[in-house]
C-alpha cells in the first residue's frame, strides 16, 4: 500500500495548499501548524478544534508523521540513547543532560558517505538523506522535549551533504510560526563541505562546528578522506571570510587519538591556522569503537595539549565523555539494529 504524504516538515504556505485541496477552511492551515509544531499532536482524532469531517478527511489523504522512539539506552550518567524508526532505516538521536543544559545530538542522514577513518556510522556506508520529517522529528518526539535547551546536529551524517532539508529543519527549529528557538542554542557540525559551508553561513544564524582533528594535511587525509577535496586549511581560509562578531559561535572540533594528533607541533600549527580567530577548540577523547585500528589517548596527554594550546592563546577546553557504558559512539546503536 502506498504511503500517505506526510505534513510534518511543511510549511504554513505548504499546510495551506493542503487544506485547499482538500477544500478545507483556510483558518484550518494554521490550526494544522499549531497543532504539529506546537503541540506536537501525533495524529488528527486529538486535533480537537477540527472538525470530524475535516479530521477523517485529513486521515484518509494524510499522516501526521511524528513517531516516538523504537528503543532507548540508558547510561549510568543519565545519557539516553534513542533509537528512531526512518522509513525502513533507524537513526540515533542522543540526548545529553547536564546540569542546567540539556543537549540533543541529531542526525540528518542513514550512514554518510564521507568514510572517516574512526567513526562507526562511517563505516555503514551511505544509505539515504534523512526527510525534514524525519529529522525534526527527532526533536519533536523526544520524550525530554520540554527539558531541552540546545540542538547539536552531530549525530549520524554530514549535515551539509543533506543541505536543503537541513535548512528546511533549522527553518522549523527557529521561525515564529513553529518553535522559535534562539539560533544561538543550535550548532551545526561539519567536516567542512566548502561550497554548502559558503551557503550556510551567508543563509543561517545557527552556530558552526568544524570537524578539524588533525591541522596537517596528510594526517587529516589518512583520518578524513574528505580532506583530499576540501583541505582544512581552505575550511579555516572560508570561515575566516565570516563576520563572527555577535553571538554566533565558531569551533572546532578535534578527537585527540592516542600517540597521533597531540604533540608540540600540532600545537605550533594549530596556533598558526586558528591564531587570532574568534573560536573554541572543543577537545574530545577518542574511545575506540570495534573494528577501528585507533586507540584512546590517556587522560594527562590530552591535558597537556589543553594547556598548551591555551598558552598558545587558543581557548580549548575538554569535552567530559557521556554516556561510555552505552553504545555511544555515534552509528554503533544503529549499526546492531539494521537487522531489527
Ligand atoms: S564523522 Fe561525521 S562526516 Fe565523518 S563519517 Fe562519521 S558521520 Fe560522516
Amino acid at each position: 500500500m502506498e504511503e500517505k504524504e506526510t505534513l510534518l516538515g511543511k510549511t504554513p504556505a505548504e499546510m495551506q495548499e493542503v487544506v485547499e485541496k482538500l477544500g478545507l477552511p483556510k483558518f484550518t492551515g494554521k490550526q494544522l501548524v499549531d497543532w504539529i509544531y506546537n503541540k506536537r499532536c501525533a495524529s488528527f482524532d486529538e486535533m480537537t478544534n477540527l472538525s470530524k469531517s475535516a479530521r477523517a478527511l485529513l486521515e484518509e489523504h494524510y499522516q501526521v508523521g511524528l513517531h516516538g522512539p523504537l528503543k532507548v539506552q540508558v547510561s549510568a550518567d543519565g545519557t539516553k540513547k534513542y533509537l528512531f524508526p526512518a522509513g525502513q532505516h533507524f537513526v540515533e538521536v542522543a540526548f545529553i543532560p547536564d546540569k542546567e543544559r540539556a543537549t540533543l545530538c541529531v542526525s540528518t542522514q542513514v550512514g554518510c558517505q564521507m568514510d572517516c577513518l574512526f567513526c562507526a556510522t562511517g563505516k555503514q556506508g551511505f544509505q539515504k538523506n534523512l526527510s525534514v520529517a524525519e529529522i525534526i522529528n527527532q526533536v519533536l518526539a523526544l520524550p525530554e522535549f520540554d527539558t531541552l535547551t540546545n540542538i547539536v546536529f552531530m549525530g549520524m551524517g554530514e549535515p551539509l551533504n543533506n543541505y536543503d532539508n537541513l535548512m528546511r529543519t533549522l527553518d522549523i527549529l527557529t521561525q515564529d510560526w513553529a518553535l522559535a528557538w534562539s539560533p544561538t542554542r543550535i550548532t551545526v557540525s561539519t567536516c567542512g563541505i566548502i561550497p554548502n559551508l559558503k551557503r550556510f553561513l551567508e543563509e543561517s544564524k545557527c552556530n558552526l562546528a568544524i570537524s578539524m582533528h588533525s591541522p596537517f594535511h596528510d594526517e587529516r587525509l589518512k583520518l578524513m578522506p574528505i580532506e583530499k577535496t576540501y583541505p582544512i586549511k581552505e575550511v579555516i581560509h572560508t570561515v575566516k571570510q565570516h563576520d563572527w562578531r555577535g553571538q554566533r559561535r565558531l569551533s572546532f572540533e578535534y578527537i585527540v587519538f592516542k600517540d597521533l594528533n597531540h604533540s608540540k607541533e600540532h600545537v605550533k600549527e594549530m596556533a598558526r591556522l586558528l591564531g587570532g580567530m574568534r573560536c573554541r577548540v572543543n577537545l574530545i577523547r577518542y574511545h575506540a569503537v570495534p573494528d577501528i585500528p585507533l586507540k584512546s589517548p590517556d587522560g594527562i596527554g590530552i591535558t597537556l595539549f589543553r594547556d598548551a594550546l591555551n598558552d598558545k592563546g587558543i581557548i580549548a577546553t575538554i569535552r567530559a565523555s557521556r554516556g561510555q557504558d552505552i553504545d555511544a559512539a555515534c552509528g554503533l546503536l544503529s549499526t546492531k539494529n539494521k537487522q531489527v
